[in-house]
């Protein structure tokens, strides 16, 4: 049986209605079964409070150290802003052939760009988020195929201009991923991408 998929909230202020239906929408994607966790891991200690942000390797790690071996990736939500040294800011991060990934909702909401609220906006662009960052960590890199959920989107717009799914070759790559060797432990720290 296909080991399934944890979503876990990261710090406080992520709908648990949200993640449930993530879950769902992931489930139809992947074909793998995932399950929201009930607690919530604490992100106090990463949290940057110059920056106002969360730095998004050591979630990552964070992540990872709390890795079950019943499940096949662990995938992290936060509301809060992710940063990595290297960049200002980033939607979301995962570890390259690991088994973690993290997405924040921070700049996927209208809000941060002074437009009105818009939850299904809000969740789609989760979705894609979190089809990127997952896909990273079966290895993916980014993808040349613009409509791919695959391709590397650096701006808002460039996500909603994105599908909620991936390319082909990127959807079977994916596929034999998951449904194959996807083993808790396969991590490669400092490999990662956002
Ligand atoms: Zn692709
Ligand atoms: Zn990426």
């Amino acid at each position: 049986m296909t080991k399934p998929i944890s979503l876990v909230r990261a710090g406080e202020g992520v709908d648990s209605d949200v993640l449930q239906r993530l879950a769902g929408a992931l489930e139809g994607a992947l074909r793998v079964p995932c399950r929201v966790e009930s607690g919530i891991v604490e992100v106090a200690d990463l949290y940057d409070p110059d920056r106002r942000q969360l730095r998004a390797d050591l979630l990552l790690k964070k992540l990872a150290d709390g890795a079950d071996v019943g499940e096949t990736r662990r995938l992290g939500v936060t509301a809060q802003d992710l940063y990595l040294p290297v960049l200002t800011h980033v939607f979301g991060a995962g570890q390259l052939t690991g088994n973690c990934a993290v997405v924040s909702l921070y700049r996927l909401r209208e809000e941060a760009y002074g437009l009105p609220h818009s939850q299904p906006l809000l969740e789609e662009r989760l979705l894609k988020e979190a089809l990127h960052e997952l896909g990273h960590t079966a290895g993916l890199r980014h993808c040349s195929v613009w409509q791919c959920v695959m391709s590397c989107s650096n701006g808002v717009e460039l996500v909603d201009l994105k599908a909620a799914r991936y390319c082909p070759h990127c959807h079977s790559t994916m596929q034999r991923v998951l449904q194959g060797h996807s083993a808790v432990g396969q991590v490669h720290p400092g490999q990662m991408n956002s």
